[in-house]
Parts: structure tokens; C-alpha cells; sequence
């Protein structure tokens, strides 16, 4: 028999297939969910315009030896993101963030709503930069990656914190450096007080950061991340080159 299921989610992911299919990849509350849309490449197609990237959708699963969707339904668009470069260059790092970190199935539904209120933020054009630098702050936590950011990850002393090793996945001493100097970067006392404060903050956070900390923010949490991440990320070059324009 075959075994219909019902879900909501939003497409993070989207390639062609043989002549006129398509390969779609959604996050849901019940995780990342992977199907086959066949046929969607053809003007005639029914589904063609609510599979596109960001779209939030409804969306019925037949089960074969293949997954195949069947019916869809758009719940929201998300065209802001679509109709301004910068924005559709953020959008389109979280999507792949949320593609390499995560795997399929796995039920989550605190990640889901983190897609789905961050990118409903980005829509706001506000602190784009710190939004981002949040939302990967609490994906890596819900993910189980938390970095230790109250004491030295080595000793647990908590003086002197100068640096960020990724690859231990928290804060060091200045005592410690010396025998974890690979890829520890330094860290500013205000960039710290940031990422204890991201534990606790939601997405509508209004606070002024200087450049220069919220760059020294991005380094820290994208080094760590590339080390939580067995996937190289593209949008990354992406949003780098578009800022070198
Ligand atoms: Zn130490």
C-alpha cells in the first residue's frame, strides 16, 4: 500500500533530475526531509513557482521506492529575500548553513523555527550581520556544539581569556595559549560578552556593534563552524565576493 504524510517546511535546496524533475530538500519540524518532484521543470507543472528557494509550504509525501511529492501548498514566500541581492545572499547562506549542519530526519523543532523567524527577520533589513551571527550562535547550540564561553576550555580558570581555539570548541586562557596556539584566534572581551549574551537573546535583539567586534564575531563562530561541518560552504565565497564588489 502506499503511505501518504502530510508536512510543512520550508525548501532549503533544489536541483534538476534527469529531463523534468527536480530534487528537493526541506527542513521541517521532523528534520531535514529529501523528496523527488516529477515533472515540476515543465511550464505546464502545477507545483512549478511554490518549490522555489525559501518557499514555506505544505506539502503531501508519497512513499515508493522513491519519495515523491504530491501535493503542495504555499504557506508564505518569503519575496523580500528574493528581490534584493543582499538579502537573497544571506538567505541563501542560512539555507546552506541549515543543509551542512544538519542531517535528515532528525526530529528538531526549535531548528525549524529558527529558519523559519530568522529569515522572517532578514526580511527586516535590520543588523543583517548580527542576525546571522545569532542564528548560527543557536543552530551549533541546539545542534549540541554549544562553545564554552564562561571559562577556559582547558584549565576552567576565568581569568584571562584572550582567545577562541575552534577546534576545542571554547575559550582559552593566556596560560593555555601556549600549548593550543593552532587556529586559536584572539577574541575581544566585547566579542565574549556577546556570545554569553546570544544564549539568552531572541532574533529582535536592537543593540550597535562596532565593525570591528562584529567582524571578529563572524571569524570566531565561521571557523567554528567549518570545524562542526564535514561540508565547505559556497554562499560563504558567495556573500565574501559580493562585498569585495
Ligand atoms: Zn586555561
Amino acid at each position: 500500500m502506499l503511505k501518504h504524510e502530510k508536512f510543512k517546511g520550508i525548501v532549503i535546496k533544489t536541483y534538476p533530475w534527469k529531463e523534468a524533475d527536480k530534487i528537493i530538500i526541506f527542513i521541517t519540524p521532523l528534520g531535514k526531509i529529501k523528496a523527488f518532484a516529477p515533472g515540476i521543470r515543465k511550464i505546464t507543472s502545477k507545483k512549478l513557482g511554490k518549490l522555489e528557494l525559501f518557499s514555506y509550504v505544505y506539502f503531501m509525501l508519497e512513499s515508493r521506492k522513491i519519495t515523491l511529492i504530491k501535493q503542495v501548498e504555499l504557506i508564505y514566500a518569503y519575496k523580500a529575500l528574493r528581490s534584493n541581492l543582499h538579502l537573497f545572499s544571506r538567505g541563501c547562506y542560512l539555507l546552506e548553513l541549515f543543509n551542512n549542519l544538519l542531517e535528515e530526519r532528525e526530529v528538531n523543532y526549535e531548528i525549524f523555527s529558527l529558519l523559519k523567524n530568522g529569515l522572517k527577520i532578514l526580511e527586516k533589513e535590520n543588523n543583517l550581520d548580527l542576525i546571522l551571527r545569532i542564528i548560527e550562535y543557536k543552530l551549533i547550540s541546539y545542534l549540541g556544539y554549544k562553545p564554552i564561553t564562561n571559562c577556559c576550555v582547558v584549565c576552567k580558570s576565568n581569568l584571562n581569556l584572550k582567545y577562541f581555539n575552534p577546534i576545542l570548541g571554547g575559550i582559552l586562557c593566556s596560560s593555555c595559549l601556549r600549548k593550543n596556539n593552532l587556529y586559536s584566534v584572539f577574541i575581544y572581551p566585547e566579542t565574549l560578552n556577546l556570545l554569553n549574551l546570544f544564549a539568552k537573546a531572541d532574533l529582535n535583539i536592537k543593540i550597535k556593534i562596532e565593525e570591528e567586534i562584529l567582524n571578529n564575531l563572524k571569524e570566531i563562530l565561521q571557523k567554528y563552524i567549518q570545524n562542526c561541518s564535514p561540508k565547505k560552504f559556497n554562499s560563504l565565497d558567495f556573500e565574501r565576493n559580493l562585498k569585495s564588489v
